[in-house]
């Protein structure tokens, strides 16, 4: 189970969301064993992050203390206001102190050091966090509930050393199950750090931004829980997102496959990985306000088919580029294909589509745009290592352009597989507005169908294509 998302705030919010904790441990008699996971108070991740770079490349050692003076005041008064009782409060006060001096040794470290590594990043901005765990268990425990804080790490979640985007190692749901269960079995609410884990030589590590998420289906996942519920200041999970698109509504149902190629093709309400962890369990998601706790939100499930649609939702990504490489005439597709790609994923660079034109000889893919300079000069490399002899036989890539203002536009929806005539009902409406489309791809399992236009077109695309299948009907 899962509290907190970008949900808390202010004092007042983290008691909302501790009477709420409370109220569903003492309601329902079989959802007595809660384990909470916590993000960061609102914004904190974010000002750790611009916070670390900025102190890194200025070098100023009083920028840091003053950062680190205003994280103070924030999490100290929200703290004063949400934990009633003085015994506690003074040890939360002492807790969240002693985490501040910590950062500002990191902190003061960089700037000295004058520069940032993925690694020491991971551990700056994992303590938003660390302030927030001490301070909702403090709450809790000030409401007579018995709460105890572990970070990540403590709670068994050991990860690789991909820092910034960490996976969780194999076999390392046993040690979360050996670290929790005996907390629940003597009736503490375990309160757990989202967002980062630790890897096996004890340092820090995160899951990628909004990644609390999958921290809490990890952990729902490893101790068999009955439900993992995902508090987000949202409705639920949307058709579309109602800022760009008119009448998206509140999806009620929605089945696992979707809500997975929606994070994955962009939308923000979910971390890309969140669902992963819970699919073979067949474990519900719920996803619910905290503040409006009475309101149906979203269920991520096992999908009836009644509810089944062909097109259930539509996801735009913005910031992406389309790279077209075309291979030489000397070398088969399949190695330009092998050698292109094995360039990019050295790079970590992240995919989002591919197409093929077979006669020409091109492939194209859709990258976030802010990985497009690393994707190109991966390419540029494969033709200079390849004369250089490391290739064997010349040039790989006879030419190559990219494309900056376009957009990504994905249509989900589990009943498209065998339907005829969802592809052809998506492209008409594009037809019927005078939109052309870049690149098409679907994926096999018939789920999703991508496609890319120009940026300008992109939100007219998407709201054609949201009325012309009534989405969130
Ligand atoms: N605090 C982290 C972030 O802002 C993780 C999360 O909110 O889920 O990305
Ligand atoms: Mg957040």
């Amino acid at each position: 189970m899962k509290f907190g998302g970008s949900a808390v705030a202010d004092g007042g919010k983290i008691k909302a969301v501790a009477e709420l904790v409370r109220r569903c441990r003492e309601k329902e008699k079989k959802r007595k064993e809660l384990v909470v996971v916590t993000s960061a108070f609102f914004g904190v991740t974010d000002a750790l992050h611009e916070n670390a770079a900025r102190i890194a490349s200025e070098g100023e050692v009083e920028k840091a203390k003053s950062f680190v003076q205003d994280l103070k005041t924030k999490h100290l008064t929200a703290a004063s206001e949400a934990i009633k009782d003085k015994r506690v409060l003074r040890v939360v006060t002492r807790e969240v102190e002693e985490r501040l001096g910590e950062l500002e040794r990191a902190l003061t470290g960089i700037s000295l050091l004058g520069e940032l590594s993925a690694r020491s990043l991971d551990y700056i901005v994992s303590f938003g966090e660390r302030l927030a765990a001490p301070i909702l268990a403090g709450t809790l425990r000030s409401l007579g509930q018995d709460a105890v804080h572990l970070t990540g790490g403590e709670a068994g979640l050991t990860t690789n050393e991909d820092y910034g985007n960490a996976l969780l190692l194999r076999g390392a749901e046993e040690t979360v199950r050996e670290k929790i269960i005996p907390l629940l079995d003597s009736g503490k609410i375990p309160v757990v750090c989202g967002y980062t884990g630790k890897t096996r030589k004890g340092q820090v590590t995160t899951f990628g931004r909004g990644g609390s998420d999958y921290t809490a289906t990890l952990i729902g996942a490893a101790v068999d829980a009955d439900e993992v519920w995902l508090w987000k200041e949202t409705e639920g999970i949307m058709s579309a997102d109602p800022k760009i698109i008119r009448n998206a509504r509140r999806i009620p149902y929605i089945s696992y496959a979707e809500a997975m190629e929606l994070s994955y093709f962009g939308a923000s309400v979910l971390h890309s990985r969140a669902i992963e962890p819970v699919v073979a369990k067949r474990i519900p998601i719920l996803v619910k306000n905290p503040f409006k706790p009475d309101d149906e939100g979203t269920l991520i499930g096992e999908e009836p088919e009644q509810t089944k649609k062909a097109a259930k939702a539509i996801t735009i990504i913005e910031n992406t580029s389309i790279l077209n490489v075309a291979g030489t005439g000397v070398r088969s597709i399949s190695e330009v294909v092998a050698r292109v790609f094995s360039a990019l994923a050295s790079e970590q660079v992240e995919i989002f589509m591919i197409s093929h034109g077979s006669s020409e000889r091109t492939i194209s893919i859709v990258v976030n745009t802010a990985q497009l300079q690393r994707a190109v000069s991966a390419i540029q490399k494969l033709n200079a290592n390849a004369d250089a002899g490391g290739g064997g036989g010349g040039t790989v890539v006879r030419d190559f352009t990219s494309n900056s203002s376009v957009s990504a536009i994905g249509v989900v929806g589990v009943g498209m597989a065998g339907t005829p005539g969802v592809a052809g009902k998506v492209f008409s409406a594009l037809g019927k507005e005078g939109i052309s489309v870049k690149m098409i791809s679907q994926g096999s399992s018939e789920f999703n169908i991508s496609f890319v236009v120009r940026r300008e077109d992109a939100q007219n695309a998407a709201q054609a294509i949201h009325d012309v299948f009534e989405m969130g009907r």
